[in-house]
C-alpha cells in the first residue's frame, strides 16, 4: 500500500469516526456524552422519532435518577406496543427517590395516559392526563395532551348497596383468592363514603406472583375472622408489590381497620409488606404505589372524598401502621389529589 493510500485511509477513518460522534450527539441517548452528564429532560429527547429496532435495550433499565432516560424508555415501549411496560418505567419518575420536577412529572404522566387508552381503560389516566396538563412548560406537550381523546367522566355510585363503581372493576374479585365464607351477623353497612385510610400488612413480602398474594389475603381473613372477631376480611382493597388491586370487603360493607367509630364511612386499603424503616422493613415497590395512587384518586372522585380525608392508620390510631416508608407517599398522594381543600387541618381532624 503506498503512503497517500494510507494517508487517505486514514483520513477516511477520522471523518467516519468524526461523523459517528457528532451522530451520537443528536442521538436521544446516553452517548457521546461525558460521564456524569446528564441528557436534558425535552420534548425532542423524549419524543425523537423511532430510529430503529436497536434504539434502546428495552430489557435493561437506565441506572440512575435521571428522568429524561427513563421517560424516553417509557415513550419506546409505549411505540412498541408494550404499554404496561411503559406504565412501569414512567412510575420510576414518579415514584424514584427523588420527586421528579413538574416537567418530568408532566411528561411522566402524559405517557402513562397514553398507555392506558392504549390498553383500553382511558379512565385509568385521565388523572395523569389532567395532572400532565397542568404541570406541562412545553406548549407541544400541552397539544399532545389536548389532541388525546376526550375522557368520559365516570359514572357516579355513591350509594351503600349498589355494586362496585366501574371505576374499580380492574380490581380482582374475590373468587380470585378464595376466601371463606363471610360471617353476616357481623357485618355492617358501610353507610355513606367519605374517607380512605391506608395500611400495611405488616408482613415482609418479597413474591409478585399472583399465589403469593392470595395466599396473604386468605391469612389476613383468617387472623380478622379467628382472633378478631371479623366476619370478614378488615379491608375493602389490598394491593401486591405487582401492583394488583384485589377486592377485600365488599364495599357495601363497614370495613374492621381503623378501630371503632373510625370505621365509619371509611374504605380501607391494605398494602401488602412491611414499610416500616428498619431491617425487617422494605420499601413499597414502584407498582404498589402506581397502583395505590390511582385507586386512591379512582376513590375519591368516585365519592368525592376530600384530600385532607385521606389518612393513614397511625392519623387515626397510635400505630406505626403503615409505615414511615409508605406513609410519605400516602401524604403526598393526598396532597396531590384535585380535590379541594378543606379548612379542617389534616392532622387537626384525625387528632380527637
Ligand atoms: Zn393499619
Amino acid at each position: 500500500m503506498s503512503m497517500s493510500v494510507l494517508r487517505r485511509n486514514a483520513l477516511c477513518f477520522a471523518f467516519c469516526l468524526l461523523a459517528f460522534f457528532s451522530a451520537c450527539s443528536t442521538m436521544p441517548r446516553n452517548t457521546g456524552r461525558k460521564l456524569g452528564e446528564s441528557p436534558v429532560l425535552s420534548f425532542e429527547y423524549v419524543f425523537a422519532p423511532l430510529r430503529d429496532d436497536a434504539e434502546l435495550d428495552l430489557d435493561t433499565t437506565p441506572r440512575g435518577n435521571e428522568p429524561a432516560p427513563h421517560l424516553r424508555r417509557a415513550w419506546v415501549l409505549l411505540q412498541r406496543k408494550r404499554p404496561q411496560e411503559a406504565i412501569d418505567a414512567s412510575a420510576l419518575v414518579l415514584y424514584g427517590s427523588e420527586a421528579p420536577s413538574p416537567s418530568a412529572e408532566a411528561f411522566a404522566r402524559y405517557i402513562r395516559a397514553e398507555a392506558f387508552n392504549a390498553m383500553g381503560q382511558p379512565q385509568d389516566g385521565a388523572y395523569d392526563r389532567t395532572r400532565a396538563r397542568e404541570l406541562s412548560l412545553d406548549e407541544r406537550l400541552r397539544h399532545r395532551i389536548d389532541d388525546m381523546t376526550p375522557v368520559a367522566r365516570p359514572k357516579l355510585a355513591a350509594n351503600a348497596g349498589s355494586p362496585a363503581p366501574a371505576r374499580m372493576s380492574d380490581a380482582r374479585p374475590r373468587t380470585e383468592w378464595n376466601p371463606s365464607a363471610t360471617i353476616r351477623s357481623r357485618l355492617d353497612p358501610m353507610g355513606d363514603i367519605y374517607r380512605i385510610t391506608v395500611h400495611h400488612s405488616a408482613i415482609l413480602l418479597r413474591s409478585q406472583t399472583p399465589a403469593a398474594a392470595a395466599s396473604q389475603l386468605r391469612s389476613i381473613q383468617k387472623t380478622h375472622m379467628q382472633t378478631e372477631g371479623c366476619g370478614d376480611i378488615g379491608y375493602h382493597f389490598l394491593i401486591d408489590p405487582a401492583g394488583r388491586v384485589w377486592q377485600g370487603r365488599e364495599l357495601r360493607f363497614q370495613g374492621a381497620h381503623a378501630r371503632g367509630d373510625n370505621n365509619v364511612g371509611n374504605i380501607g386499603i391494605c398494602v401488602l409488606g412491611n414499610f416500616i424503616r428498619g431491617r425487617e422493613g422494605q420499601r413499597p415497590t414502584a407498582e404498589e404505589l402506581a397502583a395505590l395512587e390511582r385507586l386512591i384518586a379512582s376513590l375519591s372522585a368516585e365519592f368525592d372524598v376530600k384530600r385532607d380525608q385521606v389518612f393513614c392508620h397511625s392519623d387515626l390510631v397510635n400505630t406505626q401502621c403503615p409505615g414511615a416508608y409508605l406513609k410519605n407517599e400516602v401524604d403526598r398522594i393526598a396532597r396531590e389529589l384535585p380535590s379541594p381543600r378543606s379548612a379542617v387541618n389534616r392532622r387537626g381532624a384525625a387528632a380527637e
